[in-house]
């Protein structure tokens, strides 16, 4: 499995290690009734269309945006309305430029805003933004866009299309690793566990929920996950009672058993980087 992910991940990469755009397929998955996810180069976008026009969540690269319209396109004619981010990574944001262009509205949480000036990127912030939730009353349902506690960064969103039964949880919850949390940019472990609380509360048996990245997943996905990472935090928590140091409890396979499933052996997403926000935010 190792190596298939290995040899797809470089079928996408040129010789210079730069990303050959031309290689990556744009597919529309379908989740509930009008709204789907797009599958791509960066973080799932949702889509929901109907005819009040085309509702997205993030955009992933700007140089996918001709492949992005192309999949919407797909599936519906009608204008590209409102845009929403669920946070502030190039990977969901690339695209706001082209976007805004073609007469997007995009709209994301006011820390989206000013953490994307403050970390001194170029991507085209959000031109319309919320302190603490707003709702769209578009193609006959209500989506309701709400804050949740910091957790990946601190201009975490969800998104509920409330008739449909979807939940876009944006970066919080994955399903291809352990969480990362860019404490750079306002992330907190803490924050991540209490919402993950949330995101069980405001889900049912039936709630679709689209991850920033993977699959989508049922409400017991993510108490498994949360329970999880409440494992973890009171391992991490007790090799600090132990005096360990960060370096000690990092090579003290706290994770050991959860490793295979969810390291993702890179900086982002790995049981190091994991720890690493765990134990400092618990020395703090
Ligand atoms: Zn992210």
């Amino acid at each position: 499995m190792a190596l298939l992910v290995t040899i797809l991940l470089a079928g996408a990469q040129t010789a210079t290690g730069q990303q050959d755009w031309d290689a990556i397929e744009v597919t529309v998955h379908p989740v509930s009734g009008s709204v789907s996810y797009i599958e791509g180069s960066g973080g799932n976008i949702g889509l929901f269309v109907g005819d009040d026009g085309v509702f997205l969540i993030d955009d992933q690269y700007a140089p996918l945006t001709d492949k992005i319209v192309a999949a919407i396109r797909t599936v519906s004619s009608e204008p590209i309305r409102f845009l929403v981010n669920t946070h502030m990574h190039p990977d969901h944001t690339g695209g706001n430029e082209n976007f805004g262009k073609m007469g997007t509205l995009i709209f994301g949480h006011e820390n989206v805003r000013s953490q994307m000036a403050i970390a001194g990127y170029t991507q085209e912030p959000p031109l319309i933004t919320f302190s603490e939730d707003m709702s769209f009353h578009i193609n006959g349902e209500t989506v309701h866009v709400f804050k949740t506690p910091n957790a990946h960064t601190n201009g975490d969103v969800y998104i509920k299309f409330e008739a449909s039964n979807v939940i876009h949880a944006g970066d919080v919850y994955r399903t291809t690793s352990y969480p990362y949390i860019d404490t750079s940019n306002g992330g907190s472990f803490l924050g991540t566990i209490k919402a993950y609380d949330l995101l069980i509360e405001v889900s049912d048996a039936d709630t679709k929920i689209v991850p920033g990245h993977g699959v989508i997943s049922n409400v017991e996905d993510v108490r498994a996950f949360r329970d999880m990472l409440l494992v973890i935090r009171d391992r991490v928590a007790g090799a600090i009672r132990e005096g360990q140091s960060l370096e000690e409890a990092q090579a003290a396979g706290l994770t050991a058993e959860y490793d295979e499933r969810w390291d993702s052996g890179r900086r982002i997403g790995s049981a190091a980087t994991l720890i690493e926000s765990v134990y400092t935010e618990m020395m703090n």
